[in-house]
């Protein structure tokens, strides 16, 4: 991770292929502080995550060229942990839940307000600072090791690679052992209160722990209620 320059609230990366957009965008997160580097394809967008190593990145789905937002999001993911913010079409929900799938942290709908999307990045990097902070300790739950200092997760000393809110959701699972919790409850824990979201954002990443944690992974649904770890 790359610490931001004393007194500047670090990097973004927008990718996003309507100026008018972009312009707006930049000009809201440049207002508070952020220094905003824009892209307006998925090629030049992921040449200038590597280069430049961003905080968190925006990402519009629909972008021209060989690559849309999907299949930017899914090479980030292969390649970083960096938060992904996706920008998706209002009704276009399959976008949405492709996204979430592929790791994205969380999306906003266009049209938006851009005071709206500048509080979700905060919301995401303050989430993702909080986590870096708390007391290293690793957690074991079934088959599964949660290093929260590395924010690793191993199976049989494999390290299994999962989206930042994937991990948050498992640490925050874990630290909850035996406990049925609320899809709420996990919005709220994992999310933060402030999140505009519903209940099928925690289903659709708990269904991405349990394809990549498979039969190590001892969560159980609990009918009515939520989820249970341990
Ligand atoms: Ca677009």
């Amino acid at each position: 991770m790359v610490t931001a320059r004393a007194g500047s609230p670090g990097t973004i990366v927008v990718v996003e292929d309507d100026p008018h957009i972009a312009d707006l965008v930049g000009l809201y997160l440049r207002a508070d502080g952020f220094r905003v580097l824009l892209a307006s394809d998925a090629v030049r967008g992921l040449e200038l995550v590597g280069q430049e190593r961003p905080r968190l990145v925006i990402l519009d789905i629909g972008l021209p060229g060989p690559m849309d937002g999907l299949d930017a999001c899914r090479q980030l993911r292969s390649a970083s942990d960096v938060p992904v913010l996706i920008l998706t079409a209002r009704h276009d929900e399959i976008d949405r839940v492709l996204g979430l799938e592929l790791g994205a942290d969380d999306y906003v709908t266009k049209p938006f307000s851009p005071r709206e999307l500048v509080a979700r990045v905060k919301a995401i990097l303050r989430r993702s600072t909080g986590s870096a902070r708390a007391a290293p300790e690793i957690l074991v739950v079934g088959g599964v090791e949660i290093d929260t200092g590395r924010r690793e997760v191993r199976v049989d000393s494999q390290v299994v690679a999962l989206a930042t809110r994937e991990f948050d959701l498992l640490a925050h699972l874990a630290s909850h052992a035996g406990l049925a919790l609320s899809r709420r409850q996990l919005l709220d824990g994992v999310w933060g209160p402030g999140w505009y979201g519903d209940d099928r954002t925690v289903d659709v990443h708990i269904r991405q722990l349990r394809k990549k944690l498979g039969d190590s992974l001892p969560l159980a649904t609990v009918w009515g209620v939520g989820y249970r770890l341990g």
